[in-house]
């Protein structure tokens, strides 16, 4: 029996004014006075069972004459007592021999008479003595006894020590139900070492042969190790008797459970019969149900709508509503999961069979299957957000990824998902409401670990329907997705053994709190090479294949697949290079399964038989050399694109108009371009004049795609320049950059995507902020090599790669340049200084 009476508690008379006034009366006794030798001289009240420790108050049962007696003595005295357990508490008349050596000196407060009579009376232990002789044995005991001291210093130790003991008793305090929460707090507010062992002692109410034995430990350190020790047994006590008590509640859940569901059934069969068609049906899905291994709330509330349905009329309109949406919970994979195939050689050999290059994405890959072949249980499951322009393989890889871990794949397209509804459904409430389509495509997935792809996250929508990000943002955080909340689903589902994996083509519009839970992984564009490698060793055998062709019957030439590559597709990745093949491919089968002859060996040539007129031109020898026009190399999310920069000088007054879907930035960019031009006028040789005399247009042109960014800054310069100069740029030279009015030439991204557009163009020169470099370093060797980078820091660098000198400019053939531009700046620019760039006809 615990001792719940360590402080105020009585068991015979309210909390409240009593108790009060009796505790008031027992500190109002005062402690004995010691004679000369140190010693004080009180009656004994002699203890069976019981154990009085110092400061702490306790009811007692007095039932012997003699302490009864004693008692008396001292209250008539209004002196202490000295409380002595007997060390056998079945002594009928104890004499010296029989007790303990070590007392408390005690305050006894009034007796009460109890209705079996006996006494009771409440006590206070006020500090520990030495026994020293029994000075009286009859009627009743009297000792001499020595107090002892005990310190109240606290060193660090004594610190340490107490604390530890403060953590182990609240550990009991939470475990235990029998001890009160005050008791922890009271003990918190404790300062000395000693008194803490005691409160405790008395709290917990260890046997009675440990209490005795902490009494006799006069050292209060000493004592508070063994108290600590003490509370380290009782803790693990606790523990198990915590868990058995769990264990048990669930034995008798389960009994319940199955109580229930053999309840319902009788239910429904006294209900409607055991021959009625639709009873049939309901204890169909019951008994579906019972046997679906679903977990435990599931479970219920899926037979709880069936009792509904029992009741229901099979007529009304609300069967359809109920019967789907147990449907829908005996149809998601609660409990179906695969086994991960964790062999790293195994992984690396299925994603190199089916892809080429990507080694980033691969290596992270392995180093992730590697680390949890090691360590299964505790890896976090990492999510992925592969990055590039279309085509580049990032869904295929991620299909090889679950090939080779042996998980389920599906896919899912956020593209334009602008309703967290979508995502996480809508209340049964609404007619026609469904599961969100994170749920509807763990359906599909048939397990609880698919490998989910989110694609398109970059496209996310947001408006006043709530915002799909936030609820995407539970989905994918470790913290809360192992209890996703489905609006239509009503239970919380696991989404923690998911191996997530998204797609983007940039990073830029991701919500910035979605991108930081991602590791990003790049999947830059590709070079013609390697599209000529992929398409020999994927893309043709793959169409050949889905074709019914024999890899043997055909041979496509490499020759055949560059033109394909370079006059039918203009792209980063190899996707319309596939569906391109695909054509040849169905016109051969098609030839071959009309029994006619086909072609075995298709060449270049065959290619436009097959695919009609080139759709894209060799634009190496369509370009050439003009005054205002320089080609920007610009980043879109389709890869790179090569887009001309035009201006025009018309006459004017000063004005600047840009054209060409240009963004803000654009706008400040060109208005940057033409300070800076304006500003170095002197020692371009351009008339200072001239600025007020010509209206400037810009124009981008590239179809109708809206373009902005700073990165067209240096682009926009240098059309300028050349246009006030009349100096034409050279056609085969690229840039990027951004400009300050200085001059100064500022990084700018997606510099390995603008730098692959160029070289896909044919252009061979190209400009890049010196700081962009870096960003280089996973350029494919053969374009590095075929490309004259050239790393700038000011305008002055760029307009001398740029500009085209003047001998080179005079092998321009004179019918090529009389061009809008030119015949323009012969209206309106005053002939330079240098006799050399006349325009003709001036
Ligand atoms: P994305 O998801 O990046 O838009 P896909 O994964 O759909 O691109 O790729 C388009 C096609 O190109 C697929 O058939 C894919 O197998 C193929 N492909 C792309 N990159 C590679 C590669 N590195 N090796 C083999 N095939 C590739």
């Amino acid at each position: 029996m615990k001792n719940n009476d360590w402080y105020l508690r009585d068991s015979e008379e309210d909390f409240g004014e009593a108790l009060h006034r009796r505790t008031e009366e027992l500190y109002s006794i005062p402690d004995t006075q010691p004679d000369e030798d140190g010693l004080i001289e009180c009656p004994v009240l002699p203890l069976r069972d019981l154990v009085v420790f110092p400061h702490m108050v306790s009811p007692v049962f007095l039932s012997q004459e003699a302490a009864i007696l004693a008692v008396e003595e001292a209250q008539l005295n209004d002196q202490t007592v000295i409380a002595l357990t007997l060390l056998d508490a079945d002594v009928e008349e104890p004499g010296p021999q029989d007790f303990l050596p070590v007392g408390v000196e005690t305050a006894v407060g009034r007796l009460l008479s109890m209705p079996d009579g006996s006494n009771s009376a409440l006590v206070q232990g006020r500090r520990r003595v030495e026994v020293v002789e029994f000075v009286q044995l009859e009627p009743f005991l009297i000792v001499r006894a020595r107090p002892v001291y005990e310190t109240a210093e606290v060193d660090r130790e004594t610190d340490a020590t107490m604390r530890t003991a403060l953590e182990m008793f609240q550990r009991c305090v939470q475990l235990d139900r029998s001890l009160p929460e005050e008791a922890y707090l009271f003990a918190l507010n404790i300062k000395e070492p000693g008194w803490l062992g005691d409160m405790i002692i008395t709290a917990i109410a260890p046997p009675l042969q440990n209490r005795q034995d902490l009494l006799l430990v006069l050292d209060p350190m000493e004592r508070l190790k063994q108290v600590i020790s003490l509370l380290a047994k009782e803790a693990d006590v606790l523990e198990l008797e915590d868990e058995i008590h769990t264990r048990a509640q669930s034995e008798v859940d389960r009994t319940q459970r199955e109580f229930y569901l053999r309840e319902q059934m009788k239910v429904i069969q006294t209900e409607l019969g055991d021959s009625d068609p639709w009873a049939r049906e309901v204890l169909e899905l019951h008994n579906r149900v019972e046997h679906a291994n679903l977990p435990e709330e599931a479970q219920l509330r899926a037979l709880k709508e069936v009792d509904r349905l029992a009741q229901m009329p099979p007529m009304s309109p609300e069967v359809g509503i109920v019967r789907t949406y147990v449907e829908w919970i005996l149809d998601l994979p609660w409990a179906a999961a695969t086994e991960d195939n964790l062999d790293v050689r195994n992984a690396a050999v299925v994603l190199d069979r089916d892809h080429f290059g990507l080694p980033r994405a691969k290596e992270r890959i392995l180093e992730y299957i590697a680390v949890r072949s090691l360590n299964p249980k505790r890896l976090r499951q990492p999510i992925l957000c592969f990055i590039g322009p279309p085509g580049t393989g990032k869904t295929s890889l991620g299909r090889s990824i679950a090939e080779a871990l042996g998980r389920k794949f599906v896919r899912l397209s956020l593209g334009g998902v602008r309703d967290e509804a979508e995502i996480r459904g809508h209340r049964r409430t609404y007619i026609g409401a469904l599961p969100g389509r994170i749920l509807q495509t763990m359906r599909r997935a048939g397990t609880l670990n698919p490998l989910f792809m989110l694609d398109e996250i970059d496209k996310l929508g947001q408006d006043f329907r709530g915002d799909p990000a936030a609820a995407l943002l539970e989905v994918l955080d470790p913290e809360q997705n192992n209890s996703f909340s489905d609006h239509y689903l009503e239970l919380s589902y696991d989404l923690s053994k998911v191996m997530f994996i998204t797609t983007a083509n940039t990073t830029g519009t991701i919500p910035p709190a979605l991108l930081d839970r991602m590791e990003v992984i790049e999947f830059p564009g590709y070079i013609e090479e390697e599209k000529l490698q992929i398409a020999n060793r994927f893309l043709v055998p793959r169409q050949l294949e889905e074709n019914g062709l024999q890899p043997e019957e055909i041979t496509i030439t490499d020759q055949a697949i560059l033109r394909a590559i370079r006059e039918y597709t203009y792209e980063a990745g190899v996707r319309n290079l596939e569906r391109e093949l695909g054509k040849i491919c169905r016109k051969v089968a098609r030839r071959k399964a009309e029994g006619k002859r086909f072609a075995t060996r298709i060449t270049a040539a065959y290619v436009e038989r097959f695919l009609g007129p080139p759709q894209f031109f060799n634009q190496e020898a369509d370009r050439q050399n003009e005054v205002g026009v320089a080609t920007a190399v610009a980043w879109t999310e389709n890869g790179g694109e090569i887009m001309p920069v035009e201006v025009l000088l018309v006459e004017g007054k000063g004005n600047m108009q840009i054209t060409g879907q240009i963004g803000n930035v654009m706008q400040e960019s060109a208005q940057a371009a033409l300070s800076y031009l304006k500003s170095r006028a002197r020692s371009l040789e351009i008339d200072a004049d001239i600025f007020d005399q010509v209206d400037i247009h810009i124009h981008i042109p590239e179809g109708a795609i809206p373009k902005d960014g700073p990165s067209a800054g240096i682009t926009m310069a240098t059309a300028l320049t050349s246009a006030f100069t009349g100096r034409e740029v050279n056609c085969n030279v690229g840039m990027t950059g951004e400009i300050t009015l200085r001059g100064r030439v500022l990084p700018v991204g997606g510099v390995r995507e603008k730098v692959l557009a160029a070289h896909r163009a044919g252009i061979r020169t190209v400009l890049l902020p010196k700081r962009n470099v870096k960003d280089l370093i996973d350029l494919p060797k053969r374009a590095r090599s075929e490309l004259n980078i050239v790393p700038v820091e000011h305008m002055d660098q760029v307009l001398e790669v740029a500009l085209v000198t003047q001998e080179k400019k005079t092998r321009v053939p004179r019918s090529r340049r009389k061009d809008n531009q030119e015949v323009a700046m012969e209206a309106t620019s005053k002939p330079p200084t240098d006799p050399a760039t006349i325009q003709p006809g001036v």
